[in-house]
C-alpha cells in the first residue's frame, strides 16, 4: 500500500475563546499551513462572562446580544476555515483523524484540544423545564425571559456564576434564595474570609442565602415548581437556575488511551499526554479544558476556569505544536499566572495567582467583612505567597499585589504582610 502523506492541516476542536485564541497564536507560530476551527455552537466565537452579568440584564435581541459579544479575530487570525454548528464526535489520535457529526472525516498532522466545558447538573430526582443553566448566549437568553420582576428565584451554587446570576436577577426584581451548597458564596476560589462579604453584600441587596443544606428533588409535574432541601424545607419557586460546576467536554477523545479524568491532561508545554504520561505527538490543549502542572502553588495538575486562561494557554500551546511538527523541542516551559475577575452588583473582585490552593490567607489590607470599601487577601501554601485577591481598590493596588505574586513565584519566598503602600 502506498504510505498515505500527512495533511499540512491542523484541526482546532471547538470554536470558543481557546479555539480562537490557538488559531491566532499558530499563525503567530509561524504556521502557515491549513487552520480549520470545527465548534458545535452556530454562533462564531463570543465572550461568556457578559452571559451572568450585563447580557444577563440587558441581551437585546439575540442579533444585538451576539454582535455585542462577538469576539474580533486579531489581524494574525487570516486563511482559518470555521466549521461551525457541527461539533467533533470522535478522534483517532493514531491515525490522525477527526470524524464530525455530520460524518465528515478530516486528517490532520496537528490537533488542538479546546472543547470547554459545559454545566453540571443537580443529580436529583424532578422536571428538567422551568430550569436553568449559564454557559452559552441562548441559555443567557432563556434565563432572561424568565427573569421578570416579582419573580421567585432559587439559585442554587454560590461559586462566580451562581453569585453573578443572583446579582444580576435581584437587580431586575426579582425575589432571589441563593441556595449556597457546602460551602459559602465563592468560598472555594475565595476563602472563608472574603466569602463571609460576599454573602453580606448579597444579604444587603436583598438575596436571601441559605447555608449548609443542598437540594434533594426539585418539584412538579411538567415544569419545575420549586425545591426541596435536605433539611427538610421546601423552596417555591418560578425560575431555577443550576450553577453546581461543570464537565470538561472530553467524550470526543475516549478510546485513545488519554487520561479524561476532569478535563485533558496536559505538560507545562501543554501537551495531551497519553496515560503513561508520555506527550502524544502533535496534540496540544487550551483553555478551560486543560489540566497542567502549576509550578507556582505545587501540588497536582488543575484546570484553570477562567477568562485568561484560553489566552495564557494557546500562547505556550501553539509554538509548542509547530515546534512538534517540524521536528523541534518545545521551548522552555512557562507558567501562567492564573487571573480572574467577578462582578458583584457594583463592585469588581480580582484575583492572581491559586487563592483556591491555598492552606492560609491573609488579610493586606482592609476588612474582608466589607469588601466593597477595599480589601486585599494574600493567600499562601506552605507559607509562600501563591495569590491575591483584592476589592474595591484603584487598579494600581492590583496591580502591586499582583507583582508581590510574581515576585514570590520568582524568590519562592514569602514577602511581608501587609505590603507597603504604593
Ligand atoms: C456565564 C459565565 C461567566 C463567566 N465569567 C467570567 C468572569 O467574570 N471572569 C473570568 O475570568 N472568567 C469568566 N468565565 C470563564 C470564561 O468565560 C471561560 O474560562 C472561557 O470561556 C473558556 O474558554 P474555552 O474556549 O476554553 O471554553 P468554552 O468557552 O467552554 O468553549 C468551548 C467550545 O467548544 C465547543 N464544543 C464542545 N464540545 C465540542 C465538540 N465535541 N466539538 C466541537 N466543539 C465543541 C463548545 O460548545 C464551546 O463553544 C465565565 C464563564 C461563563 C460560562
Amino acid at each position: 500500500m502506498p504510505e498515505q502523506t500527512m495533511p499540512e492541516r491542523i484541526v482546532i476542536a471547538g470554536a470558543s475563546l481557546g479555539g480562537l485564541r490557538a488559531a491566532e497564536q499558530l499563525r503567530s507560530a509561524g504556521w502557515e499551513g491549513e487552520l480549520v476551527v470545527i465548534g458545535d455552537e452556530a454562533h462564531p466565537p463570543y465572550n461568556r462572562p457578559p452571559l451572568s452579568k450585563e447580557m444577563l440584564a440587558r441581551p437585546g435581541t439575540p442579533e444585538e446580544a451576539l454582535a455585542a459579544l462577538a469576539f474580533r479575530p486579531r489581524r494574525s487570525a487570516t486563511g482559518i476555515t470555521w466549521k461551525l454548528g457541527s461539533g467533533v464526535a470522535a478522534a483517532n489520535l493514531a491515525r490522525r483523524t477527526v470524524t464530525t457529526h455530520d460524518g465528515e472525516v478530516l486528517g490532520f498532522s496537528g490537533l488542538v484540544v479546546a472543547t470547554g466545558l459545559r454545566p453540571a447538573r443537580v443529580p436529583v430526582p424532578g422536571p428538567l423545564a422551568g430550569r436553568h443553566v449559564v454557559r452559552t448566549l441562548e441559555d443567557t437568553l432563556a434565563l432572561h425571559t424568565d427573569l421578570v420582576p416579582g419573580a421567585r428565584v432559587a439559585v442554587v451554587g454560590s461559586g462566580f456564576i451562581g453569585c453573578e446570576v443572583a446579582a444580576t436577577a435581584s437587580g431586575l426584581g426579582c425575589r432571589v434564595t441563593l441556595i449556597e451548597g457546602t460551602s459559602g458564596p465563592m468560598e472555594r476560589p475565595l476563602g472563608a474570609e472574603l466569602s463571609s462579604g460576599v454573602r453580606r453584600m448579597l444579604n444587603d441587596h436583598g438575596v436571601a442565602t441559605l447555608a449548609g443544606t443542598r437540594v434533594i428533588r426539585f418539584l412538579g409535574g411538567q415544569r419545575c415548581t420549586g425545591l426541596v432541601l435536605a433539611d427538610g424545607r421546601v423552596l417555591e419557586a418560578d425560575v431555577v437556575v443550576e450553577a453546581v460546576g461543570s464537565h470538561a467536554n472530553t467524550e470526543w477523545l475516549q478510546g485513545n488511551g488519554l487520561d479524561l479524568d476532569n478535563g485533558v491532561e496536559c505538560d507545562e508545554h501543554l501537551r495531551v499526554l497519553d496515560s503513561a504520561g508520555t506527550p502524544v505527538a502533535g496534540v496540544v490543549a487550551v483553555g478551560d479544558i486543560a489540566r497542567y502542572p502549576d509550578p507556582l502553588a505545587g501540588g497536582p495538575a488543575r484546570r484553570v476556569e477562567h477568562w485568561a486562561t484560553p489566552t495564557d494557554t494557546a500562547k505556550i500551546a501553539a509554538p509548542t505544536l509547530v515546534a512538534g511538527l517540524r521536528g523541534e523541542e518545545p521551548g522552555p516551559a512557562a507558567s501562567p499566572l492564573p487571573s480572574f475577575w467577578t462582578d458583584l452588583f457594583a463592585l469588581r473582585i480580582q484575583g492572581v495567582g491559586s487563592p483556591a490552593r491555598a492552606d492560609a490567607v491573609g488579610i493586606l489590607e482592609g476588612d474582608p467583612a466589607r469588601p466593597a470599601d477595599g480589601v486585599a487577601l494574600g493567600y499562601y501554601r506552605e507559607e509562600r505567597l501563591i495569590g491575591a485577591v483584592t476589592a474595591g481598590l484603584p487598579a494600581q493596588k492590583h496591580l502591586q499585589y499582583r507583582q508581590a505574586v510574581l515576585d514570590a513565584q520568582a524568590s519562592g519566598s514569602r514577602v511581608p504582610e501587609p505590603l507597603p503602600a504604593a
